[in-house]
């Protein structure tokens, strides 16, 4: 299994993209700007999309993407998989006719471009050799994180989130984990923010990360933009018998 880092920045600017993981060269884990990358013909070998949640770093290259694939789609629909929640709030704000025209209904309600497949945490699907499940984690709107097994290795994705008990949980659950990619959106200084915004500032997930019994290599993603030199040196400070890397877009890992 191979994982491609296409965005993992918390905002733009520069070379920064927002979240999208590419997974072997079918299967996307958010689809934030970093998958305008893509070239055209890997565009269309992709085949799932699997949704953390509904903000807009998450998704704001699904409706691009959809549209630039959407000849090749005709044949052969795009499959997003996410909560029904999510999903609900895409189709009433995203592929309304208003923001974009619902490519659940084109080329015809009954040949759509694109399908929807829910999932509900907890919940596993295999893929071709791949078997991915929803996590539940806690962030401002519903939100999920996924842990992927291949058949020689496994990585897990936290999403966006605040300090939970599920995800952790969950991670404990299986044998290993050989990749971690997490989270930490702001520095401790802007503790109040990460609280508030329901995201992770390194003393927060240093006090979860001591509940994962797995010793992963530590994926540090969605760092704000400026800021992530801090964050990170933080975080190092905060848990130091742990391995971290800063993660880049572009990185490539092979599972
Ligand atoms: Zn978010
Ligand atoms: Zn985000």
């Amino acid at each position: 299994m191979q994982l491609r880092i296409l965005g993992c920045s918390g905002g733009i600017g520069g070379d920064r993209r927002t979240t999208s993981l590419l997974v072997d060269d079918d299967l996307l884990i958010d689809c934030g700007t970093g998958v305008g990358d893509l070239q055209l013909d890997e565009m269309r070998r992709l085949r799932h999309v699997f949704l953390t949640h509904t903000h807009l770093d998450h998704i704001a290259g699904l409706p691009l993407l959809v549209d630039t694939l959407f000849s090749d789609l005709i044949e052969r629909p795009l499959v997003i998989h996410a909560q029904s929640d999510s999903m609900a709030i895409i189709q009433q704000h995203i592929f309304n006719w208003q923001i974009w025209p619902d490519f659940f209904e084109l080329p015809a309600h009954s040949k759509p471009s694109v399908v929807f497949e829910a999932m509900e945490p907890g919940q596993s699907i295999e893929l071709e050799g791949r078997r991915i499940e929803m996590i539940p984690v806690h962030h401002t709107v519903p939100a999920v994180g996924y842990r992927v097994q291949g058949a020689s290795g496994s990585f897990a994705f936290s999403g966006d989130t605040t300090r939970n008990e599920t995800l952790w949980q969950a991670l404990n659950a299986h044998d290993g984990l050989d990749l971690l990619v997490v989270e930490c959106g702001f520095s401790d200084e802007e503790r109040e923010i990460a609280e508030l915004s329901r995201h992770y500032c390194p003393s927060m997930l240093a006090a979860d990360l001591e509940r994962l019994r797995h010793d992963p290599e530590i994926l540090v993603t969605h760092l704000k933009p400026g800021d992530e030199e801090r964050i990170f040196a933080e975080l190092q400070a905060a848990v130091p018998g742990r391995r971290l890397r800063r993660l880049n877009s572009g990185d490539r890992f092979r599972l």
